[in-house]
């Protein structure tokens, strides 16, 4: 199946490109979420993290900090930055290729990222330790 992203990959879609290598390309995201909102995708076609294997993983993953310093050192005013995946629509995915956003965060940008939200009054001890054993158990 081809995306959006494979015709970034192969040039048929134009984009804007920060890094590239033999298996990973970083390119502006259009939306600009902040100033300098960048995706970082394996060039090999996966969907989502499920199906990263060793290598992929060592390939992709590894650059997720060398593209995020070259973000921050680009722009003085970036103060923090966000990386996250969305896997599945529910989570928000809306290209079915595999990607990184690396978010530069600055005062006052206004962005409203998901994590704050804090429901440890719903659990006791014995709670956590349920959902953490139906983890375990997968591995
Ligand atoms: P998702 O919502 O799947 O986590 O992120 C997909 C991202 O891809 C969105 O932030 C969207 O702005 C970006 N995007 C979609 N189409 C294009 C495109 O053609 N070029 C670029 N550079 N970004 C795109």
């Amino acid at each position: 199946m081809t995306d959006i992203f494979d015709k970034i990959i192969s040039g048929e879609i134009p984009s804007y490109k920060v890094y590239e290598d033999d298996d990973v390309l970083a390119f502006l995201d259009l939306s600009q979420a902040t100033p300098g909102h960048t995706l970082v995708i394996p060039k090999k076609h996966v969907q989502d993290i499920y199906s990263y294997d060793d290598d992929l993983s060592a390939k992709v993953l590894s650059k997720l900090p060398v593209i995020a310093r070259a973000v921050k050192a680009s722009n003085p005013k970036i103060i923090g930055i966000n990386i996250l995946s969305n896997n599945g629509a529910a989570a928000g995915q809306s290209v079915p290729h595999s990607h990184w956003h690396i978010i530069p965060r600055y005062q006052d940008d206004g962005l409203d990222l998901p994590g704050a939200v804090d429901h440890s009054d719903e659990y006791s001890p014995s709670k956590y330790e349920a959902v953490a054993k139906s983890i375990r158990e997968q591995f």
